[in-house]
């Protein structure tokens, strides 16, 4: 593994590679960020379009080569532009996970639990049971009634049924 963490990775049906950073994984859930080598520049992938259909690049050449190019392409003024512009991503999808999470209390009519910010627990990480979604309490505050992480989609423990 690399550090940054930073994968090189191909659609299984073209051959397309991309670099995927996870410091900046894309404006929300159902859209992911990546570094398309055809492009030189970054681009969107709707998450159906990704999912399951990527693969992580076997050529160690390729790799490093595609890797060095997006680091030095991130210090040119369209890297350092896409920089800030990610950077507001994390707090627009908590803040998302935030309104729709209260969003759930409203509608059954149930005061708005606390959303813990930081976690007192060790980090953690999970999926949600509601959209599947990788979730990680290092990332997405706790709800305070549950203890579970919030969801983009809004899910916590507060409104899990097992049936
Ligand atoms: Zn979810
Ligand atoms: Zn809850």
């Amino acid at each position: 593994m690399s550090n940054p963490p930073i994968h090189v990775l191909f659609f299984k049906m073209t051959g397309a590679l991309f670099v995927y950073d996870e410091r900046y994984p894309g404006p929300s859930q159902e859209v992911i960020s990546g570094f398309s080598e055809a492009l030189r520049k970054t681009r969107f992938y709707s998450k159906e379009h990704v999912a399951g259909k990527v693969s992580r690049c076997r050529d160690r050449e390729k790799e490093i080569e595609l890797t060095t190019y997006y680091l030095n392409w991130m210090k040119t003024p369209e890297g350092q532009e896409y920089l800030r512009e990610a950077a507001s991503w994390k707090d627009a999808r908590i803040s998302q996970a935030f309104t729709r999470h209260a969003k759930g209390f409203e509608r059954k009519g149930i005061s708005v639990p606390e959303v813990i910010r930081c976690s007192p627990k060790r980090r953690r990480t999970t999926h949600c049971y509601e959209c599947k979604y990788h979730l990680d309490n290092a990332i997405t505050p706790e709800c305070s009634s549950c203890g579970w992480i919030i969801c983009e989609c809004g899910a916590c423990g507060c409104f899990f049924t097992n049936a």
